[in-house]
C-alpha cells in the first residue's frame, strides 16, 4: 500500500523513483487528471519506466464493486469500493445542471455512533489513507469531462474526518494541486460532528477550505441523544470552539441540521437554533433526514421542513433547505456499504 502512487504528491513521486522532477509530475497528471491506473496506457513515459512502474508501484488502491445509479434522481450516483484489506467504503456523486458535488468517506465506519446513522451503526474498523480518499473522487470522476466545471468535494461520507486529521489535510492538498484535480479550496468543504481538537487545528490550516458542523440540534439534551460525543464537548463547549474559529480565520461556517420528525423540527427547535446563530457567523443547511431501516427516524413532512426554514429565514438567519436525494438508491452514508456486508455475511 505503501507503493501506490495515489497518495504521492509529484515530487513525492519524483523522490520515490529517483525521476527528475517534470517526470513525477507526468505520471502524477496521469493518474489525477486523467484518472488512469494502467501504467500501459501512461503514453508519454518511456517503455523502461512504465516496466519499474508495474514493477513496484501501483497507480490505486481501490477497487470498484458496483456503481448505483439513480432512475429518480437523475445525476446521483453511489460507488462502493474494496480496500486492498477487504473493508469496504462507499462514495457518493450529485449532479444536477448547476454543480457536482462529491461526497468522500475518510474512515472505515465510525466510533462517533450518531443514533440515526448507517455507518455508526456499522461500527469502526480502521482510518483511510489519503490515496484511499482521494481515489473514491478520482473514480467517480472518471467518466466525466470536467472542463471548466470542478466539482464540488463535502467530507461528509462514511467517518468523522478530524479522526483522522493528517489523511484528510493530506488528501485535501492532492485534491487542490495543480497537476491533479486542481480543486479549489473554496469548492471544499469538510465537515465535523465537533470533534475540538480537529477544529481547533483545522483554523490553522493556511487555505480557505470550508467547514461544517453537524449540529443537527440546539439543546445538549437533544444532541447528546443524536450524537453521543456532545457529551464529551457539550454544546458551550463547541459553540465556544467555532467562535474561535470564526475569529481567527474570519471565515463563516455552516451548520448542518438534519431534520428528524419529531425531534428536531419544532418552532422551538427552530428558536433554538435562530438563537446560536445570533452568537456564531453561519449560514444554516438543512437536510431532510434520508431514513434508514431499524433505526427509527423519519423525515419530517414536506411543510414541516419548509416551516423550519421560513422561520430561520424569517429570523434574518441564511438558511437554505435541500432536496434530499438519492432516498432510491440509498445515498444516507454508510447504507449501501451495511447492505454489501450483510449480503456478504
Ligand atoms: S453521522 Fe458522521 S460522525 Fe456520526 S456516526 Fe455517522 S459517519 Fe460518524
Amino acid at each position: 500500500m505503501s507503493n501506490s502512487l495515489s497518495q504521492m504528491t509529484p515530487a513525492e513521486i519524483a523522490a520515490s523513483l529517483n525521476l527528475k522532477p517534470f517526470q513525477g509530475k507526468q505520471i502524477f497528471r496521469w493518474i489525477h487528471q486523467k484518472r488512469v491506473f494502467d501504467f500501459d496506457r501512461m503514453s508519454d513515459l518511456s517503455k523502461d519506466l512504465r516496466a519499474r512502474l508495474a514493477e513496484g508501484f501501483s497507480a490505486n488502491q481501490l477497487e470498484l464493486v458496483r456503481v448505483s445509479a439513480s432512475p429518480r434522481s437523475e445525476g446521483t450516483r453511489k460507488a462502493l469500493f474494496r480496500l486492498a484489506d477487504g473493508e469496504t467504503v462507499e462514495s457518493v456523486l450529485i449532479q444536477d445542471r448547476e454543480r457536482s458535488t462529491i461526497c468522500l468517506s475518510t474512515q472505515v465506519g465510525c466510533a462517533v455512533k450518531c443514533s440515526f446513522c448507517a455507518t455508526g451503526m456499522s461500527g469502526y474498523s480502521r482510518n483511510l489513507t489519503p490515496g484511499e480518499i482521494v481515489e473514491q473522487a478520482l473514480y467517480l470522476l472518471r467518466d466525466e469531462e470536467m472542463g471548466e466545471r470542478t466539482p464540488n468535494i463535502v467530507f461528509m461520507g462514511m467517518g468523522e474526518p478530524f479522526r483522522n486529521y493528517d489523511a484528510t489535510v493530506a488528501a485535501i492538498h492532492l485534491l487542490m494541486n495543480p497537476d491533479g484535480l486542481g480543486i479549489g479550496a473554496r469548492k471544499i468543504t469538510v465537515s465535523t460532528v465537533g470533534e475540538i481538537k480537529g477544529i481547533e487545528r483545522f483554523s490553522q490550516e493556511d487555505w480557505q477550505v470550508r467547514l461544517s458542523v453537524s449540529l443537527h440540534a440546539a439543546n445538549d439534551a437533544t444532541r447528546t441523544k443524536l450524537i453521543p460525543l456532545n457529551k464529551k464537548y457539550p454544546l458551550d463547549v463547541l459553540l465556544a470552539a467555532v467562535r474561535a474559529y470564526v475569529e481567527r480565520t474570519g471565515r463563516q461556517v455552516t451548520f448542518e441540521w438534519t431534520l428528524l420528525d419529531g425531534v428536531n423540527d419544532s418552532r422551538k427547535d427552530a428558536q433554538e437554533l435562530i438563537d446560536v446563530v445570533r452568537t456564531v457567523k453561519a449560514s444554516v443547511n438543512l437536510i431532510p433526514y434520508n431514513p434508514v431501516a431499524g433505526l427509527g427516524f423519519n423525515p419530517p413532512p414536506l411543510e414541516r421542513c419548509e416551516a423550519f426554514r421560513d422561520a430561520l429565514v424569517n429570523a434574518g438567519v441564511t438558511a437554505t433547505l435541500r432536496k434530499e436525494r438519492g432516498q432510491d438508491i440509498d445515498a444516507a452514508c454508510g447504507q449501501l456499504r451495511r447492505q454489501h456486508v450483510e449480503l456478504a455475511s
